[in-house]
């Protein structure tokens, strides 16, 4: 079985190449370059047994961000330079943590920390797109980008669904895209600090006991939902709903994960 491994930076990428190559070990390369170079370093297709010899635990040359199976991308990276920007508030990504969907294993999240700060731009986000939820108590905005689920923090960004790691990086190159050009065009946009859209997690809290008892590893029935919501978790955890006094919400529950994407389809959600 064939892996694919990232790399926040493009430094511990060459690190880890130079280890495989002083191992002799076989690998491909998948260039995030041109037009996403900006939110991602190269990373490493190999063998899982491969895999396992380059980041054995004695190994402490390089760091990278996680592993997942490799999956042929039905998109290519684009032949072109990535815009620039005067006013740049988002800077470079660099990918923290790749990892396969719990929710769904055959797609990919990912987390990427950006040298940039959004916080300033999510008002002038929800103003301009009316289908993303923004939370200004908490500085997150919310939307979804097809299939994929975003969040965004002013300095972080989580993606839950995408298909593959070019599919992740041609999201995070489009919200760099979509955060400067907002940024560019603030002074024709009044910005919007009232929450217009309910947050998709907040329909799967209510169909939550609500009751905060733990018993899913979570410290509230919010922060499950917010991780059900963002493939993190499946409804099944909950155990007061699958096995407990309220199997009564199982159904609507399961249902409104369905509906919201969380879970693939009706029958998915049966299997569970
Ligand atoms: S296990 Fe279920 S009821 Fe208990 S806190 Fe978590 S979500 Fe709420």
């Amino acid at each position: 079985m064939e892996t694919v491994t990232t790399f926040p930076k493009v430094e511990e990428f060459e690190r880890a190449r130079i280890r495989l190559d002083s191992l002799h070990l076989p690998y491909r390369v998948i260039l995030p370059k041109p037009a996403y170079h900006l939110v991602g370093a190269p990373a490493l297709v190999m063998e899982q047994e491969v895999r396992a010899v380059l980041c054995a635990k004695d190994s402490n040359e390089f760091v990278y961000s996680g592993w997942v199976d490799y999956m042929a991308s039905q998109i290519q990276v684009p032949d072109i330079t990535p815009p620039g920007y005067v006013e740049d508030v988002f800077g470079y990504a660099s990918i923290m943590v790749l990892a396969p969907c719990i929710a769904d294993s055959a797609k990919i999240r990912l987390i990427a920390h950006i040298s940039g700060d959004m916080a300033e731009v999510f008002p002038y986000l929800n103003s301009d797109m009316p289908q993303v939820c923004y939370n200004r108590n908490v500085s997150i905005v919310t939307f979804m980008d097809g299939h994929r689920m975003v969040v965004l923090y002013p300095r972080r960004i989580a993606v839950a669904k995408a298909d593959d790691i070019i599919d992740g990086w041609r999201t995070l190159e489009m919200i760099r895209c979509l955060i400067n050009d907002i940024w560019t065009r603030r002074s024709s946009i009044e910005p919007s600090y009232q929450m217009r859209k309910k947050p998709p997690a907040l329909e799967i809290y209510k169909r939550l006991p609500g009751t905060n008892c733990k018993a899913c590893g979570e410290k509230s029935c919010m922060l499950f939902a917010l991780q059900l919501w963002q493939g993190q978790k499946v409804p099944s955890l909950c155990k007061p709903v699958f096995e407990g006094n309220f199997v009564h919400l199982k159904d609507a529950l399961l249902e409104i994960c369905a509906g919201l994407g969380v879970l693939e389809s009706a029958s998915e959600a049966n299997r569970i």
